[in-house]
């Protein structure tokens, strides 16, 4: 008999996991997703003559194996693109990560030396006065010190994140690739090359939008006999004799089902598994309650203009702009626009009660039109059309003590022993899609291989998902 596979989401995490499983025949695979469309926050849709992604979304991987992969999958849809990324700071454009040589030559010579002087300071207090390092404040000032901190890491945390003070060291670990400014100085002085951990010099985008990835996935995994309940909201996970035994969703009909499993993997936002089994001990519940996510704003200007930006994407540290980025579609790929158009994206993130997401399209709209204003990148007479896009949960935050409180969602793994907790929301896990794919592979192969949950599942995720970087 074959054993059944219920996957929660259909995002590049819930996809992969699908197509690796889809790939043995003694598997039968059932994909769940609340939206009518595969993809999550990988999707990209139509505007018009536009093709629109969530933000910005290049395919970049260390991951071994990752890249050759999709690449395989992809075919010759996928272009290779150079990468062009900034950040402006005191009026200018700056090369991004940040050079030693523009940030000597072009930050003005008093910033420049309190550049310096603080970086040494610092470097003289951890020799001899080094500080436990707790925070992602703690952590930046320690590899860069406190000037540099200031003018950069603080404000570009506090817009993405929340602040840096009180949030743990893994998120600066994950999000910081740069090794500090000695490993940059040491680089300038003896080696010309660029350091493919800390940097992209190119990334993989498919020609007709980044969605393709995941549309791909389902094409092939559909094809391979895998069936998608789209339009299907997980209502409850039901479990009996210290097993989950299926889950009940609610079609867009209204209509209840409910679908058996043998093994259960796990990828909409974890804090939702307090709901999803009610009768958790209250302590879990508890825990889920304080798993927290930062919601995701996307502004889109669309425009009658040629390409407006310096580069892929900027990012904007300064307090006076709400972004913390702006990127353009065209610059990833030509064809996403009509031609004498482009379409500037505005990203950032916030929570619940923050002004912005209570704002309309047209308040919002404007906020940011008054922002973007002194960077005469386009006139109001160019806008074609402005709209956002919102999404609940995507950010992670990793504040001071989240670990214990993810340590308690993750015991159920063991617990139940046919759970399984993968991605960036269902793992909590500040990651990218090349990350996610790694992890829908890995645990398809996981589940093939030893049809439980095993000891093995908890190494797989410290020897290899938790050595994940971001890279920019
Ligand atoms: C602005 C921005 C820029 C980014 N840039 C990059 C980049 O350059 N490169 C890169 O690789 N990655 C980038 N990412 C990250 C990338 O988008 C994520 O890593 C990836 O989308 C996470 O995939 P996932 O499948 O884990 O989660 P998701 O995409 O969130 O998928 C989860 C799915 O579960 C569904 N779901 C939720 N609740 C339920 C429920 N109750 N019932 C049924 N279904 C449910 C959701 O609808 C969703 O489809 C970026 C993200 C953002 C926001």
């Amino acid at each position: 008999m074959k054993s059944r596979v219920v996957i929660l989401g259909a995002g590049v995490t819930g996809l992969s996991a699908a197509y690796r499983l889809s790939q043995f025949p003694e598997m039968e695979v059932h994909v769940v997703e609340k939206e009518s469309e595969v993809g999550g926050l990988c999707r990209s849709f139509q505007e018009g003559a536009f093709t629109l992604d969530y933000g910005p979304h290049k395919f970049y991987s260390n991951v071994p194996g990752v890249t050759e992969h999709l690449c395989e999958i992809m075919g010759d849809e996928f272009l290779v693109r150079e990468k062009v990324q900034k950040i402006f700071m005191d009026g200018k454009y700056f090369s991004f990560p940040l050079s030693l040589f523009e940030m000597l030559t072009r930050f003005s010579p008093l910033k420049s030396v309190q550049i310096l002087v603080s970086f040494g300071w610092q470097a003289i207090k951890n020799i001899i006065k080094p500080k436990s390092i707790a925070t992602y404040s703690d952590f930046v000032v320690a590899k860069f010190g406190n000037k540099l901190y200031q003018s950069i890491f603080q404000p570009m945390a506090k817009k993405m994140f929340g602040n840096p003070e009180k949030l743990d060291r893994r998120l600066a670990e994950i999000r910081i690739s740069s090794p500090g400014l000695v490993a940059v100085l040491k680089n300038v002085l003896f080696s010309k090359k660029v350091d493919r951990n800390v940097s992209a010099p190119e990334f993989h985008y498919p020609k007709a939008g980044f969605g393709r990835i995941p549309a791909k996935l389902r094409e092939k995994a559909e094809a391979n006999g895998v069936k998608f309940h789209l339009g299907a909201t997980v209502k409850r996970i039901e479990h009996s004799h210290g097993k989950v035994q299926g889950v009940r969703v609610e079609n867009s009909d209204g209509t209840s089902e409910l679908l058996p499993c043998d093994q259960l993997v796990y990828t909409i936002p974890m804090q939702l598994i307090g709901e999803l089994i009610p009768e958790l001990p209250a302590e879990v519940r508890q825990a889920s309650r304080f798993v927290r996510y930062r919601h995701t704003i996307v502004y889109y200007f669309l425009l009658k203009s040629p390409e407006v930006l310096p580069g892929m994407w900027v990012f904007y540290p300064g307090p006076e702009f709400r972004f913390g980025r702006l990127s353009e579609m065209t610059k990833f790929s030509p064809a996403l626009a009509p031609t004498g158009h482009t379409a500037l994206m505005a990203d950032f993130t916030c929570l619940e009660e923050d002004p912005e997401w209570g704002m309309n399209d047209e308040q919002l709209g404007d906020r940011l039109m008054q922002q973007l204003k002194p960077l005469n990148l386009f006139s109001e007479d160019q806008v074609v059309k402005r709209f956002s896009k919102r999404f609940k949960n995507f950010y992670p935050v990793y504040d001071v003590g989240y670990e214990s409180r993810v340590k308690r969602l993750r015991d159920l793994e063991t617990q139940f022993n046919n759970l399984y907790f993968v991605g960036r929301v269902g793992d909590f896990n500040y990651n990218n899609s090349d990350q996610c794919f790694d992890m829908g592979y890995s645990v398809a192969n996981h589940i093939h291989e030893k049809q439980q949950v095993g000891t093995e599942w908890s190494q797989l995720r410290s020897e290899r998902f938790e050595k994940y970087r971001i890279v920019d």
